[in-house]
């Protein structure tokens, strides 16, 4: 069986994080999303809610599960017995961030560790999780970003309605 673990900050889910999800999904047998949690950056949403809102939008995947993790990518894919990892690239920028990433997961797990990347589809090329926190924030319109759930639950958090 071929598995894969997609990690990522998912602050919150966007639809370019569902499109490489959909897509990574019909090319493993199972793949989990597993949500860092990292301590460099303060979140909007925590691991837990995170975790909840991905497991809602992925719901109709019956090979995707979703996780969370702490540490090193090697150490909780070796645990997990994956030796894929997904990542997504939207730009050139993406890649050279993305490259040293992959490069050192391959050295620190001794070759164990795979990276493989997917290319954005364009619809989604311009979208992050960044940049969908700073509109709402404004309460500007996010429809065509994130599933409607996930849009409430964001205007929530910056105290619109
Ligand atoms: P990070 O893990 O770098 O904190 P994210 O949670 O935002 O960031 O993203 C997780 C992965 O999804 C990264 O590989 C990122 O490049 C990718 N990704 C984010 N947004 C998109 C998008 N719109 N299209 C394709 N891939 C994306």
């Amino acid at each position: 069986m071929k598995a894969a673990i997609y990690p990522g900050s998912f602050d919150p889910v966007t639809y370019g994080h569902l499109d490489i999800i959909r897509r990574a999904a019909e090319i493993f047998d199972e793949l989990t999303v597993s949500v860092l949690n990292n301590q460099l950056k303060t979140p909007l949403f925590s691991v837990e809610e995170r975790v909840k809102i991905l497991e809602e939008a992925t719901k109709d995947f019956p090979n995707v599960k979703v996780d969370s993790f702490s540490g090193l990518l090697i150490d909780y894919s070796k645990k997990k017995g994956v030796h894929v990892a997904i990542r997504g690239l939207r730009a050139i920028t993406d890649f050279e961030y993305e490259l040293q990433i992959a490069q050192t997961n391959k050295l620190l797990s001794k070759g164990e560790l795979d990276t493989v990347f997917l290319t954005t589809s364009l619809e989604y090329a311009y979208l992050s999780s960044s940049s969908v926190k700073e509109i709402a924030s404004f309460n500007g319109d996010i429809s065509m970003c994130v599933p409607e759930f996930v849009a409430q639950l964001i205007y929530e958090k910056y105290g619109h309605k």
